[in-house]
């Protein structure tokens, strides 16, 4: 059983679906760039790890909005996302996480040496390592880990103080509420 978003939680996921949308933007652009060496289709759900988690922000908007699915269906086995059908798809495609819209895409980011110093690593999925070497790739042709999962962290800060969630345990939880 769902209950609607309160004021509260309404300002918090229409901030979330800011950042979104300006993520998918972001991302569409990238996947233009890389469209020929891109093997990413619906079905395909390398990606879709078990254990993936989410900022707090992200599972209270998947639950507000995927009730009837939380509490009249199973979950994926374990092994993969709770989230995938049988067939390898989504069924939260349109509300999914931050994380799962920058899959496939070259991805790059920084992290602090042993010795105080900055390192910048990169990183594809194996399906999608064709062409350039992604270590060889502009930077601004990689999707930079960082700006966005600051603004998300901040948009949790404010819904309920931050924290992570495991996908799966949305439906634990319902599981719980109806113990
Ligand atoms: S939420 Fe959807 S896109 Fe994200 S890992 Fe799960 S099945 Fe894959």
């Amino acid at each position: 059983m769902t209950r609607p978003p309160d004021d509260n939680e309404h300002a918090a996921f229409d901030a979330l679906d800011r950042i979104y949308r300006d993520v998918d933007e972001a991302a569409l652009g990238l996947a233009a760039v890389h469209g020929a060496r891109l093997a990413c289709r619906p079905g395909c759900a390398q990606c879709c790890v078990d254990g993936t988690t989410v900022f707090a922000i992200e599972a209270a908007h998947i639950a507000s909005r995927r009730g009837a699915l939380l509490s009249g269906a199973e979950p994926h086995p374990p092994g993969l996302c709770a989230f995938l059908d049988g067939a390898g798809r989504c069924r939260i495609y349109e509300d999914r996480p931050y994380v799962c819209r920058t899959q496939g895409l070259p991805l790059r980011w920084t992290e602090e040496r042993g010795d105080g110093g900055l390192v910048e690593l990169r990183d594809i999925c194996p399906l999608n390592d064709g062409g350039t070497p992604v270590e060889e790739l502009p930077a601004g042709e990689c999707w930079t880990i960082g700006p966005f999962e600051e603004r998300l962290a901040l948009a949790d800060i404010a819904f309920d103080g931050g924290g992570r969630v495991p996908l799966r345990s949305l439906f634990r939880n319902r599981e719980t509420a109806e113990e």
